[in-house]
């Protein structure tokens, strides 16, 4: 239905440009831009200080009810974030249960905690994608990550020349990645003309492959 027209799998800033199917990312306390119709809801590990958890986990389930909501998160473990670890499975934990009780995919928020987040997903129910967002690390953890039979989703970094990330987007099977803008401000027509450029392909390939 979507075939010839650009995926953005997550931006917190949609543009509505005709032609893009953009996912809004949206957190607890956030409303849609009204851009695009599609989204994606979760608890992201750097906003769970003051947050009230009854409210949050309740709002995830409303949202992930909606045949708009795409996917579930941000959500995910940063060993880098203020964010008390506790705080963040608990987080977690619940983003899984929703994903897997509402049947949407896990958009994947991760740093240095990728073996922490496998073992979180392995003891999960069935969730039917969990893909890695802002990929942006070596292409040994990519295999590891593809092995497992997660995805993989690429941004700003694979602009960077020699990049690990533009070798592990070069490296990954064509059925297992897609494209994003994030928070940057970046036109996703021009991730997929990198893409084509990483991969070797003409832009419509590249369309097809996430497609
Ligand atoms: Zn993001």
């Amino acid at each position: 239905m979507y075939k010839g027209q650009y995926l953005n799998l997550h931006t917190h800033c949609p543009s509505g440009e005709p032609g893009v199917l953009e996912i809004e990312n949206l957190r607890f306390g956030q409303s849609p831009a009204g851009k695009t119709k599609y989204f994606s809801a979760g608890l992201h590990p750097w906003y769970l200080q003051n947050i009230d958890f009854q409210q949050a986990g309740t709002w995830l389930h409303e949202m992930a009810a909606s045949p708009d909501c795409i996917a579930v998160g941000e959500a995910g473990l940063d060993k880098v974030t203020d964010t008390l670890w506790e705080t963040q499975l608990a987080a977690f934990e619940h983003c899984i249960r929703v994903a897997a009780g509402s049947g949407k995919p896990l958009v994947i928020h991760c740093v240095k905690a990728y073996s922490e987040v496998l073992h979180m997903l392995k003891n999960a129910g069935q969730i039917p994608a969990s893909v890695f967002h802002g990929y942006d690390k070596h292409p040994q953890t990519a295999r590891m990550l593809l092995d497992a039979g997660c995805f993989l989703s690429f941004g700003a970094a694979i602009f960077r020349p020699g990049s690990h990330a533009a070798e592990s987007l070069r490296q990954t099977p064509a059925d297992r990645f897609f494209l994003e803008t994030d928070d940057k401000d970046l036109d996703i027509k021009a991730v997929y003309e990198r893409a084509a450029q990483i991969r070797g392909l003409m832009i419509e390939e590249i369309q097809d492959q996430v497609w």
